[in-house]
């Protein structure tokens, strides 16, 4: 018997096959249930465009779980970004941001939590421009009339008589009543260079809450989005050309889950005299900024903060934007100047996987 065929009883080797054919019929099950099933979740795209803060706002998403309620994560967002239009406005009656207009050399008002916190950050900004970005510029934009059907130049003793009304130190914030006290009267804050980008920021945290994770939210070219495409590619952003009708565009840049936020003086301008004057003023001087920047856009994480900074920039110029640029780590900027040369901060210059080129009118201008 020794080294001969070991001959098992039968009923050891006879429930092996079952047990085999068992297995392979489930796996066989699984995988078809698994396809029937991943055949049955759609993407489903959903959105909704709206006239807001003056402009064209557009948000689409799509949801590939098949578990969001997009329409209803569409109609919350709408929803605050109303609320907040309602808070911030400067022109609208009865905001929180024209009650402390009107309440000028008189007394602090209270307001909302976020209305605070938003004006804080935007004095922070004011801080670490240095008062490029100034949200105290309320009088300026209204002696300027700049998207009204009264712009005009003003005169000289009129910007005299304004420039000491646009000191952002002095606008009193106080922690406690969360109210703000601007002590001059005629002094006003216009939350015009910001307000976007904190509506594009509470837009996707809002969305976020509805589990959206493939969304683009665009506030009149103020650009946020969330995740990649529903393919898994990254969404591709692009700068408009300020010389070209809208939706022509100058470069692109890829992004997710992140913001491009862009300031130009072809935005909002009117034309006296054969000269163009636009709407981003400079508070040091009562004129719209002189610079050679046709267009500034300011890629990162923070919606707000690109706001603020685009607006900033512009005002600044190109090399003292790139030395400030420098501090705030995950922060870059396109420049793209009058001479049809395009500059970038060093994160974005040294990373061409991050933008393409979208015509040959321009050149990239890398380096100092
Ligand atoms: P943006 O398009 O974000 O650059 O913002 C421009 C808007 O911000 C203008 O229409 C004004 O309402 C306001 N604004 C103009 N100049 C400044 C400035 N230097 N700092 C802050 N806001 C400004
Ligand atoms: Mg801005």
């Amino acid at each position: 018997m020794i080294g001969g065929p070991i001959a098992f009883p039968r009923f050891f080797r006879r429930p092996r096959r079952p047990r085999f054919g068992v297995a392979f019929l489930f796996a066989f099950i699984c995988i078809a249930m698994l396809s029937v099933s991943c055949s049955r979740t759609k993407v489903r795209k959903y959105s909704r465009t709206e006239l807001m803060f003056g402009t064209v706002c557009r948000i689409s998403l799509v949801d590939t779980s098949g578990e969001l309620d997009g329409d209803a994560a569409l109609e919350e967002t709408f929803s605050r970004l109303a609320d907040i239009e309602k808070r911030i406005s400067r022109t609208q009656a009865g905001s929180e941001i024209s009650s402390v207009n009107g309440q000028a050399g008189t007394a602090p008002v209270a307001v909302s939590e976020e209305t605070y916190e938003l004006v804080k950050t935007a004095l922070q900004y004011a801080r670490l421009t240095d008062g490029a970005f100034n949200p105290a510029i309320g009088p300026l934009v209204s002696l300027w009339g700049i998207n009204t059907e009264t712009a005009k130049v003003p005169s000289d003793e009129e910007i005299s008589r304004v420039l000491p009304l646009l000191d952002w130190r002095e606008v009193v914030l106080d922690d406690v009543e969360r109210s703000i006290f601007l002590p001059r009267q005629g002094m006003s804050l216009d939350l015009g260079g910001i307000g976007k980008g904190y509506a594009a920021d509470v837009a996707k945290a809002t969305l976020r809450r509805f589990g959206a994770s493939s969304a683009l939210v665009n506030l009149g070219g103020n650009i946020l989005v969330i995740g990649t495409k529903p393919d898994g590619e990254a969404w591709r952003i692009g700068l408009q050309d300020p010389d070209s009708s809208r939706g022509e565009f100058f470069l692109s840049v890829s992004l997710t889950d992140g913001t491009v936020v862009t300031s130009g003086p072809y935005e909002r301008y009117f034309v006296q005299d054969g000269v163009r004057y636009h709407h981003i003023l400079d508070a040091s001087t009562g004129y719209p900024a002189v610079t050679h920047i046709a267009s500034v856009t300011i890629v990162g994480a923070d919606s707000t903060g690109a706001d603020a900074l685009s607006t900033a920039a512009f005002v600044l110029g190109v090399e003292p934007s790139l030395a400030l640029l420098r501090t705030l780590p995950g922060v870059e900027a396109v420049f793209l100047m009058d001479d049809g040369t395009i500059r970038m901060s060093e994160g974005l210059a040294d990373d061409a996987s991050r933008w393409r080129l979208a015509t040959d009118r321009y050149s990239v201008k890398l380096g100092d």
